[in-house]
């Protein structure tokens, strides 16, 4: 990983080269286009992957963050599959807070179906608090930083956004972004096994879904998030006269 003095505003840390891309890329997109920091945080080089070679899916990772003009894209090459929540990665990832400082950090659910993605939300939770402290891996040389705020993508019907961001105008973008990880999806001409996400219909349902999303806050498109804490609201009128969906 490389040293940078580069400060974050706000950092996307998922498992797997492609999980950003489709989970919080209108969100990123619409980041930069605000004048903010942003990069992405890949906890593995996705070398268990049915499809594509850890070297391949590396350049599809650069080409997808320069679709999504990341400031930075570091990995933590931990192995695919094999994500834990131990001193070992809690430890690399509160390096990576303390050296880009993040003020937001985007990422999975805690209860995510995949191991590799419920691990990564806890080592985030976990390593968020640790980074904080002092005198936890004080050898590193690295300062404390504050505990930056957390906001874990939904997917399930079962969790209830805290927001919704409003990503209409970023649609094309996220999915060229996500197009780029091209050994992961359809292709009429590859020669590769079928998974889950090469299915057809998978990039498709990956848009009626940031549709549906977008319906609940009366925008063409959205990207959803939990926020486990309480929300603190300096000004309520700005926030309750946005539009929103009585129907939602
Ligand atoms: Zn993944």
């Amino acid at each position: 990983m490389s040293t940078t003095d580069i400060e974050l505003d706000a950092l996307a840390v998922f498992s797997h080269p492609d999980d950003a891309e489709l989970t919080v890329a209108g969100t990123l997109l619409k980041l930069k286009s605000l004048g903010y920091r942003t990069g992405v945080l890949d906890m593995t080089r996705g070398e268990m992957g049915t499809r594509g070679t850890p070297e391949g899916r590396a350049e599809e990772a650069r080409e997808a963050a320069r679709i999504l003009k990341l400031d930075v894209r570091l990995n933590l090459e931990q192995p695919d599959g094999h994500v834990w929540l131990n001193e070992e990665s809690r430890t690399d990832f509160v390096r990576v807070l303390r050296r880009y400082k993040p003020k937001v950090i985007f990422t999975s659910h805690w209860d995510d179906p995949h191991p590799d993605h419920a691990a990564t939300a806890r080592i985030v939770r976990e390593g968020a608090r640790l980074a904080s402290m002092r005198r936890y891996d004080e050898e590193a040389g690295l300062a404390a930083v504050r505990v930056p705020a957390i906001a874990h993508a939904v997917f399930s019907r079962l969790v209830p956004p805290s927001f919704i961001v409003d990503v209409s105008d970023f649609v094309e973008e996220k999915m060229r972004a996500i197009r780029a990880h091209a050994s992961q999806f359809y292709r009429a001409d590859a020669n590769e096994p079928e998974t889950r996400i090469s299915d057809k219909n998978f990039l498709q349902q990956i848009e009626w879904r940031m549709r549906y999303y977008g319906s609940l806050i009366n925008a063409a498109a959205g990207e959803a998030f939990l926020v486990r804490e309480a929300l603190n609201v300096e000004d309520p009128l700005k926030l309750l006269t946005r539009p929103m969906n009585i129907y939602s």
